[in-house]
């Protein structure tokens, strides 16, 4: 497999293209951004610690039947995914009240949801990622029906799977993201799952251990994220 032109520079990951078609490149930057692109900054060590813990979190997803874009990881910052045709559309599970939610309607920081929630949002900084609805998406084309039913399915899959996985690590999921894409028509997992897309917070202390912590200021950031993975089972060379 070669590693061709570059196709796409995100905010914290680029694409290349390669020999195969339908297989890409990702590189994880150490660039970090807030805000929807309104706070960068470059955490040393990030693109290392996120591509590792997002391949170790991509085969437990595959291992459990969720079909993902993950194909395997290539060095400390890359990893070779499935080209897929992204649906601009982000799936968000809360299964405790946090950010945008607490903002949104004023709910208690930390309260359990019972069950969990599901929002869409779309995918667009420049509008600041506007939360949207089954409706809008289909009417504006952004994806069908049954694609939302699928994506809507294997989000909440992915929360039985994950909510276990940091249980064991004494880690409370409290909400994530996911983004999907199409390959030869079927609707599989695609983008990365790291303590940038997710909240993390210690099961006892409650300390927040994931992105938050930038946004924040809190500081710490990726020995944070690097004590997470290390809790379930990470091992980052
Ligand atoms: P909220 O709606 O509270 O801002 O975000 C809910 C969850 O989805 C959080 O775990 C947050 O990190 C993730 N999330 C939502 N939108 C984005 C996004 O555009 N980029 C990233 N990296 N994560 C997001």
């Amino acid at each position: 497999m070669e590693k061709r032109h570059e196709l796409y520079a995100g905010k914290a990951k680029s694409v290349h293209a390669t020999d195969d078609p339908d297989l890409l490149v990702l590189t994880f930057r150490d660039d970090t951004s807030a805000f929807d692109g309104e706070r960068m900054e470059s955490l040393a060590r990030k693109g290392m610690v996120n591509n590792t813990f997002n391949a170790y979190i991509m085969e437990k997803l595959q291992a459990a039947g969720i079909p993902t874009h993950f194909e395997k990881r290539l060095s400390g910052t890359e990893s070779l995914v499935k080209k897929l045709e992204m649906i601009p559309v982000e799936c968000v599970v809360r299964n405790i009240a946090a950010g945008g939610l607490v903002k949104r309607l004023g709910v208690e920081e930390g309260k359990a949801l019972s069950p969990p929630t599901f929002e869409l949002f779309l995918k667009d900084d420049a509008k600041h990622d506007p939360m949207i609805n089954e409706s809008l998406a289909e009417t504006f084309g952004w994806a069908t029906p049954g694609q939302l039913a699928e994506m809507k399915s294997l989000t909440f899959q992915v929360n039985e799977v994950l909510k276990a996985l940091f249980e064991e690590g004494d880690l409370l999921l409290v909400d994530y993201k996911l983004e999907f894409g199409l390959f030869k028509g079927q609707i599989v997992l695609g983008d990365e799952f790291s303590p940038d897309g997710c909240r993390l917070w210690d099961a006892k202390t409650r300390e927040k251990l994931d992105k938050d912590r930038f946004r924040q200021g809190l500081g710490g950031v990726i020995e944070a994220y690097e004590e997470v993975g290390r809790r379930i089972g990470v091992r980052f060379d």
